[in-house]
């Protein structure tokens, strides 16, 4: 029996990077310190179910890896949002409660959309592939919903933490459906902002992060993110019922028969008791998928070392997975630029300590990892188990 893992923001500031070995400040010294940790021999210190002589790593990602790919990370080198201040994700209890809060979510994620399609895996997924190849990687655990790892290395068991945007899923009834068939009703549904959208690409105003650019090609977003569109403000934005729910209604948590309404052309009503769609990812103040959470646990302790990769830890379902391989005795590792959730507590016993009979036990730099990873891969030669 295991408690819920709810997901919950962490906003506190963050520490600034430990670095171990000193040599790692370096590019070169990062690689040297990386390919070290991936080819140490088993940790004398691991404890727990037994792993033999397990000398393969399980990955922890984080958004950081996918800004390479033209998605924006959460947070900035202080921890702070680095978009706006003002900004605020959505909560779990919000999306499921509030028709408002659902219409400016789809509205904004509507607008979102094609950008996510756009963008592909980039050299650090590329290289987690040529690991994983190589025998070095015993599974991958991220928080990423983008579903880069899966489209990167569909052999390589992947975990996704934090759920996929891929899908959306019915609160009720809890089928799954294409996110990109949801986009075209969505279209069908809002044609004012589906004429602004195509708009938009058109003008390639969705192919930058930057503000004033976007400003420039006619994307005005207010202070909170969200778009302005004069002629169809958010408040007016329409959204389609679990077609499920809508054919047969479900049986709710109560006993009672729920029911679903929609208007002629399929959009979803306020009057009804089910039916709603949510992105197939975990919010914040919603709980893990309790087996996920169990395989996430499992996959630590079925790996020798660990290695995180572009997160600063700031959830606590990822910050839990790395306090559990610590408590294990694992070798950790970090790649992460800017400053990670206690990793005082992670590396303060090794950082000072004399290099040596040490090196490869622990890493943790400050450089993005698709300017150490790809390196690293290419000059390993095949884990032989
Ligand atoms: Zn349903």
């Amino acid at each position: 029996m295991t408690t819920p893992a709810i997901r919950i923001p962490f906003t506190g500031p963050l520490p600034p990077a430990i670095i171990v070995p000193q040599s790692a400040r370096t590019i070169a010294g990062a690689v040297d310190a990386v390919s070290a940790f991936f080819t140490a021999p088993p940790s004398l210190h691991l404890r727990g179910i037994d792993v033999g002589r397990n000398t393969q790593t399980v990955l922890l990602t984080g958004a950081g890896i996918s800004v390479a790919s033209g998605l924006s990370d959460y947070r900035g080198d202080q921890g702070t949002y680095r978009r706006n201040k003002s900004y605020r994700p959505i909560y779990f209890h919000e999306f499921t409660t509030r028709h408002e809060s659902r219409k400016r979510y789809w509205a904004r994620s509507f607008v979102g959309w094609p950008g996510l399609v756009k963008a592909k895996p980039n050299s650090t997924h590329w290289a987690i592939r040529d690991l994983g190849a190589k025998g070095y990687i015993s599974s991958v655990v991220t928080q990423n919903v983008d579903s880069f790892h899966s489209l990167a290395h569909p052999e390589l068991s992947t975990l996704e933490l934090h759920g996929y945007l891929r899908s959306v899923v019915c609160t009720s009834c809890r089928n799954q459906f294409s996110r990109q068939e949801f986009q075209d009703s969505l279209e069908r549904l809002n044609p004012a902002w589906a004429e602004f959208l195509a708009r938009m690409v058109d003008a390639g105003a969705l192919n930058t992060d930057n503000p004033e650019e976007q400003r420039r090609k006619g994307l005005k977003l207010n202070p909170d993110g969200d778009v302005d569109l004069a002629e169809a403000p958010y408040s007016t934005f329409r959204y389609p019922s679990c077609p499920t729910c809508l054919e047969k209604p479900p049986i709710l948590k109560d006993g009672t028969l729920g029911h679903v309404e929609v208007e002629p052309d399929g959009a979803w009503l306020p009057s009804s008791t089910a039916g709603i769609l949510k992105p197939a990812v975990i919010m914040f103040g919603e709980n893990i998928d309790p087996a996920v959470k169990i395989a996430a646990e499992e996959a630590i302790d079925d790996a020798g070392r660990l290695l995180v990769l572009g997160s600063s830890l700031a959830t606590y379902s990822a910050w839990r997975l790395v306090e559990r391989a610590y408590r294990r005795g694992m070798p950790i590792g970090i790649i992460n630029v800017g400053g990670v959730r206690n990793e005082a507590l992670l590396f303060s016993q090794v950082g000072s300590g004399v290099e040596g009979s040490n090196f490869g036990a622990h890493v943790r730099c400050s450089h993005p990892a698709q300017a150490i990873l790809p390196t690293v891969v290419s000059g390993l030669s095949r884990n032989h188990l």
